[in-house]
């Protein structure tokens, strides 16, 4: 073992240890040491112990790891201190602009154990509520977060979006004479992308010598197909064809291996298809109506796409009429009631729910009943400015669904509230017995309307709680509860694979951007693109819902409960 790998090894214990809230002067000792050895200009492993004892920065204590750590090329107390820190913790020393001090807060206080919550706080405005953590600071970890996640070559649909479109583009101009086709996991729209890939005309070879003046380096190469990574570490495929069979290489590189093994028992072989260069003739030749690209993933789509004249119209963006889930600055959002209404109606929409935190997300700054008040008088004041029904603040809440299944505040409380969403926000490190237990009794309470983010995941970043979600489904269906498609791009949750399920049981999801902010609202567009992927037309999204139809869903719900204000 080297000096570098010693000094690394000591960094890391006293960065624990520093995390851990251990005696300053041991972890500033460590710190020394490692600084010390270093720089020595003799290997530590040639010199004999009671030299290594007389360095400066080094003596007695730290000799005898030293002594551990050449004999055993490990160091006990580093090992017994990892064990005791959860691994996500541990990687956020990786990240620029956050010391072990930072981390302890981190942790400690705002009980982030993982980069992806960590990230999430940074969206949800949470860290500048702690000392040493201004706007700044914030922004700086936000953007390392989302750097050192870039490194490991999968993303999110929506951080990859541009980067794609911008390419599509590039290359276009660059083979103005050629034909580029977005295909696999983008063009099906899935939330987290691997690698982009597309269908192209263009020869083998022009397409490498332009990308050799890229500096892109070429993983895998045959006769049509080319695998290349750039220094923004995003894989791309290229499958290169003729144009009288780009419609049969766009389809059989779009369908996921499950929709394309279901394809060939139920129709046949694509291969064998003539005149393929437009891939809408392949379903004209099948007999069959063509099934959009997002949809692609297995064959109960064939078996639809076989028995209907048309698939139904999916759900668009502008079908999204208001917004439902969001947070203003009375707890953790950024912006004014009075502002998040205005750039609501800015863009087109009739109305904001606003669901601030419920009183025990003390992180979130969530709402005490006498703050509840009076968010209420502030909703009654704004919505005089707008008669006749052109657009309205529904009075709302995210209300913690609590240890034991209960919702937040007593229904007193409770039925002050137009529409009651019930989240999860706490000891999310459940099995699924516990979770069961928490959100069955949460749907099953007579003030809950919308089911916030069902598994509490954060996609590439936290897996969330097990749950049945067919259960969960057949509870929201007895009790008339709205599922969340919560449209933040690093949730998406429920996942869209259930919402087929839930439809089915005519349950009505909710496409909500959970915004922070008046940017949030943007999110609304992803999870239209996953509910999408699910066959959801408007007629099964509660934010179709237009103003009216709204008003009338609320009265209906209220009909559920045993206690009414009114
Ligand atoms: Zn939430
Ligand atoms: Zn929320």
């Amino acid at each position: 073992m080297d000096n570098y790998q010693i000094a690394d090894t000591f960094s890391l214990l006293s960065k624990l240890m520093d995390i851990h809230g251990e005696n300053s002067f041991k972890v500033k000792s460590y710190a020394a040491a490692a600084f010390a050895i270093e720089k020595l200009p003799m290997q530590l492993s040639e010199l004999a112990p009671e030299k290594r004892a007389a360095i400066k920065g080094i003596g007695d204590t730290i000799n005898k790891r030293v002594t551990e750590l050449l004999n055993t090329g490990q160091l006990t107390q580093l090992t017994e201190i990892i064990a005791q820190t959860p691994p996500g913790v541990l990687e956020m020393l990786s990240i620029k602009g956050i010391g072990p001090k930072k981390i302890a807060i981190i942790w400690k206080e705002l009980a982030i154990e993982t980069l992806g919550e960590l990230l999430y706080a940074c969206y949800e405005n949470r860290l500048t509520r702690y000392k040493g953590f201004g706007e700044k600071t914030q922004k700086n970890i936000q953007e390392s977060i989302e750097f050192y996640f870039g490194t490991l070559g999968s993303y999110l649909y929506q951080q990859i979006e541009t980067f794609a479109h911008a390419l599509q583009s590039v290359l276009s101009k660059a083979f103005p004479l050629q034909t580029f086709a977005i295909t696999g996991q983008f063009r099906r729209q899935l939330p987290v992308i691997e690698q982009l890939e597309w269908v192209t005309t263009t020869p083998v070879n022009d397409l490498l010598s332009f990308f050799a003046t890229h500096q892109y380096q070429v993983i895998s190469q045959t006769n049509n197909f080319t695998a290349l990574k750039g220094t923004e570490n995003v894989t791309l495929h290229f499958y290169h064809c003729t144009p009288a069979i780009f419609g049969n290489q766009l389809f059989e590189t779009t369908g996921s291996p499950a929709f394309l093994t279901a394809w060939k028992q139920l129709i046949g072989d694509y291969q064998l298809y003539a005149n393929t260069g437009i891939e809408s003739n392949l379903f004209k030749t099948a007999g069959i109506s063509f099934i959009p690209p997002q949809q692609r993933e297995d064959g109960d789509i064939i078996m639809e796409a076989k028995k209907q004249i048309a698939l139904p119209t999916l759900i668009v963006p502008k079908d999204i009429k208001g917004v439902i889930h969001s947070h203003s600055n009375w707890s953790d959002g950024s912006n004014t009631i009075e502002t998040m209404a205005e750039s609501a109606i800015a863009q087109g929409y009739q109305y904001l729910v606003l669901s601030d935190h419920s009183k025990s997300a003390f992180y979130a700054q969530g709402l005490p009943v006498e703050k509840i008040l009076a968010q209420h008088d502030a909703i009654n004041h704004l919505n005089q400015q707008w008669p006749n029904g052109t657009f309205k603040i529904f009075k709302s809440i995210e209300s913690d669904i609590l240890s034991d299944g209960q919702l937040d505040y007593d229904e007193a409380i409770l039925a002050t509230f137009d529409l009651v969403i019930a989240s999860i926000h706490s000891n999310l490190k459940m099995n699924q017995e516990k979770a069961m237990q928490r959100l069955l009794t949460a749907i099953e309470n007579p003030y809950t309307s919308i089911l916030g983010h069902l598994t509490g995941r954060l996609l590439l970043s936290r897996a969330g709680y097990p749950v049945d979600h067919q259960k969960i489904i057949d509870a929201c269906a007895a009790n008339q509860v709205v599922i969340e498609l919560n449209a933040h791009p690093r949730r998406l949750d429920i996942d869209w694979q259930w919402i087929k399920k839930a439809i089915d049981k005519e349950v009505l999801i909710s496409i909500n951007p959970d915004a922070h902010s008046i940017e949030g609202y943007q999110d609304c567009k992803y999870g239209v693109l996953v509910a999408q992927k699910a066959g959801v037309t408007s007629e099964n999204n509660l934010s179709s819902f237009d103003l009216h139809q709204m008003e009338a869903f609320i009265s209906l719900q209220q009909k559920k409960r045993p206690y009414n204000s009114q």
